[in-house]
């Protein structure tokens, strides 16, 4: 059993303490919260132990949430951190992950360099085993990864492109815009993504472009692969059929619109309405001799859920790429 402490109860962390209280291996100590908020008390009411900083306990007790100790007594506790504190503030916490000698699971918000390696369970678990500190990339790199290392089981993939538009903000994020534009993300060429997915397949030509687009629910992204070999569709559309943590959609089920995607997980009872998985439309995939071209789907505030749990188990060597991503897909439900 590893013990795993959660530092930032927000959209990823809610979702990672949620997830690893579903793993058969491994036990969540507790979460911290800086204030007390109504994720706060919903992270009590489910019985989750609450850890803060030392100057934030009279406030927590005076709003009647009771504090199990301070974030060092949470990073002592436990043998693994999982950082989704808000981007930047991981790497202010590294040194108190290092003055305990703890591993710590930091998220794309962080700059590279705060971690031995960046991660994406499909294309370098094996690399990241034993590394004490992991970054899992952001939501979008994880679907763009997920995608190129799946087509590039079919033959090498030389080159990408790839345009993402992005949502503006999570559902919970009031202050956030636009509401009335399309903004590009940034006006230049190549967006941090390109940067982001060499992180972590170091060599590959890739180009990408960002737009920001007034919705909350899912980002989507155009892509654009060019391949060593000329490759045929079904080639494609079989990789990407047997790949975990992709599902094609297929456009018999009138499902394309982001908001029906989120409609499917209500109807399916999802937690949150969450989809972990790359949605891949299936009439998108487009191939031409050695040319590839598809759409996809990607829930920003899930993607990255399962591969923080794959991220632990690599970082503490518990388990093989494939039994990992197994299991956390079964305890899951994670489509396949
Ligand atoms: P969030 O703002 O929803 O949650 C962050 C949490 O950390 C909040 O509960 C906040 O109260 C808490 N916090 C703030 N300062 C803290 C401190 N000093 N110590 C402890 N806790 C503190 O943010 P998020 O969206 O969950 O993002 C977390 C990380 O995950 C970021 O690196 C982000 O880039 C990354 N990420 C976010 C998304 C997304 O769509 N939201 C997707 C992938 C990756």
């Amino acid at each position: 059993m590893i013990s795993v402490a959660v530092n930032g109860y927000g959209t990823i962390g809610k979702r990672v303490a949620d997830a690893i209280l579903k793993q058969p291996d491994m036990r969540l100590i507790g979460v911290a919260k800086t204030s007390p908020n109504y994720e706060a008390f919903i992270a009590h009411r489910k019985g989750i132990k609450i850890y803060v900083p030392q100057q934030s306990i009279k406030k927590f007790e005076e709003s009647g949430i009771p504090v199990a100790g301070t974030i060092e007594d949470l990073v002592k506790a436990s043998d693994i951190v999982v950082d989704t504190t808000p981007n930047g503030v991981g790497a202010q916490y590294k040194p108190i992950y290092q003055q305990f000698q703890r591993n710590a699971i930091f998220q794309g918000g962080e700059k590279a360099e705060v971690a031995d390696i960046s991660f994406s369970a499909l294309c370098n678990y094996d690399e990241a085993l034993g590394k004490k500190y992991i970054r899992v990339v952001s939501c979008n790199t994880t679907a763009l990864l997920r995608t190129i290392c799946t087509i590039n089981k079919v033959t090498k993939v030389e080159k990408v492109r790839a345009t993402i538009v992005r949502r503006a903000a999570d559902q919970k994020e009031v202050k956030k815009g636009p509401i009335n534009s399309l903004v590009p993300d940034p006006a230049t060429v190549p967006s941090h993504h390109a940067k982001d997915v060499n992180s972590v397949i170091k060599n590959l030509d890739i180009v990408t472009m960002a737009v920001i687009a007034p919705t909350t629910l899912m980002h989507m992204h155009f892509i654009n692969i060019t391949l060593k070999d000329k490759v045929e569709k079904k080639d494609v559309l079989s990789v990407l059929e047997n790949s975990p943590r992709i599902v094609l959609i297929s456009s018999k089920y009138d499902a394309e619109a982001t908001a029906e995607l989120v409609e499917v997980a209500r109807d399916l009872k999802r937690e949150r309405n969450d989809i972990p998985e790359v949605m891949v439309f299936d009439d998108s995939v487009y191939v031409k001799d050695n040319e590839v071209m598809l759409m996809y789907a990607v829930h920003q505030e899930s993607i990255v859920v399962p591969e923080n749990v794959d991220a632990i188990r690599a970082s503490t060597r518990l388990m093989s790429a494939e039994d990992s991503i197994r299991i956390t897909n079964e305890s899951l439900g994670i489509l396949k």
